[in-house]
C-alpha cells in the first residue's frame, strides 16, 4: 500500500539518531575482526548452495510505529521524478491486522529462507517497532551493498471488491536505466512463482497479468540494482484478507519469493 491513511495517534517518538563514532574503539575494531571471520565462515559453509555468493535485498515496506511520528513519515524525499512522502503508515485489514507486521512477517521468513540457501541478506529494517526508513533511504541501502537483487514487500489497500497480487516494475528514468531489463526478467519469475505457489491470483484491478510499470515510486526510479516490489494481495478485500493474516500464507509468499530469486539469479 502505498498511499497514506491517516495518523492513528499523537504520540511523536523521535526517528533514532545516526551517531557517528569520533574515533574507533579497541571493540570496535574487535568486533569488525570477528565480523570479517564470520564473514569468512559464512562463505566456507554457504559454498556449494544455490545461492552462495549471493547478496539479496529484502525491503518490508513501512514499519510497526511510523503512525507515532507523522512529521517526520510526512516530510517530503525526492524519488527521482518528483517529491513523496519518506514513508506511510500502509494499510490494514478490516480486523486491525497491520500491513507493516505482514510486510515485516514474510520479510524476516524470506530472509531466514534466502540465508539456507547461502545468500547473504540485506534487510532496510530489522524489527516491526520503529520509524522509517524514508523510502529514498531504503533504495541507498540496497544500492550501497551492491545486492544482486532486491524484492520490496507490502500488501495492497485496494477496492474492497477487487482482488490479488500485483508486482510493480521500475521504468526507465536515466538513474536506473542499467537495471530495466534484469528488473523486468525477475519481476516475470516472481509473478510467475507467486501465482503458483501460493493460491492468491493475480491483481483484479492493478495492472496486466500481474505486473505493473509505475514511474512514481522511489525504490522503481533510484534504484541501481535488479529490483522489483510485491503488492501480495489486497488487505481490504475480505477473501484476500483472510489468507494474508495467516502464518501459513506468509511463510509460503516468502517460499514462493525465495523460489522466484533462486531461478533470477541462477540464470543471470
Ligand atoms: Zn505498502
Amino acid at each position: 500500500m502505498l498511499a497514506p491513511p491517516p495518523a492513528q495517534a499523537q504520540q511523536l517518538p523521535q526517528p533514532a539518531a545516526m551517531v557517528a563514532p569520533a574515533t574507533v574503539s579497541r571493540a570496535a575494531k574487535r568486533n569488525a575482526d570477528t565480523s570479517s571471520h564470520s564473514t569468512a565462515r559464512h562463505a566456507k559453509r554457504a559454498s556449494g548452495l544455490p545461492l552462495a555468493g549471493k547478496v539479496v535485498g529484502v525491503d518490508p515496506g513501512h514499519n510497526g510505529r511510523n503512525w507515532s511520528d507523522p512529521t517526520y513519515i510526512d516530510h517530503q524525499i525526492w524519488n527521482g521524478r518528483q517529491w513523496e512522502n519518506c514513508n506511510t503508515t500502509g494499510t490494514q485489514t478490516d480486523g486491525g491486522y497491520t500491513e507493516a507486521r505482514f510486510n515485516w512477517n514474510v520479510g524476516s521468513d524470506l530472509a531466514a529462507d534466502l540465508r539456507a540457501e547461502g545468500a547473504r541478506v540485506v534487510l532496510t529494517r530489522h524489527n516491526n517497532d520503529g520509524v522509517g526508513p524514508c523510502v529514498n533511504t531504503r533504495a541507498h541501502i540496497l544500492n550501497a551493498a551492491h545486492v544482486d537483487v532486491a524484492v520490496a514487500i507490502h500488501a495492497d489497500g485496494g477496492p474492497v471488491g477487487g482482488r490479488g497480487f500485483t508486482v510493480l516494475e521500475p521504468v526507465a528514468d536515466g538513474i536506473n536505466n542499467r537495471v530495466i531489463k534484469p528488473s523486468y526478467r525477475f519481476a516475470s519469475v516472481l509473478r510467475n512463482d507467486f501465482r503458483t505457489q501460493t493460491g492468491m491470483p493475480v491483481s483484479t484491478y492493478d495492472g496486466t497479468d500481474g505486473l505493473q510499470p509505475r514511474d512514481d515510486l522511489a525504490g522503481e526510479n533510484l534504484t541501481t540494482v535488479p529490483y522489483a516490489l510485491i503488492e501480495c494481495g489486497n488487505m481490504r478485500n475480505a477473501t484476500d484478507a483472510a489468507m494474508l493474516v495467516t502464518a501459513s500464507f506468509q511463510k509460503r509468499a516468502a517460499r514462493a519469493i525465495a523460489n522466484a530469486i533462486t531461478t533470477f539469479l541462477r540464470r543471470r
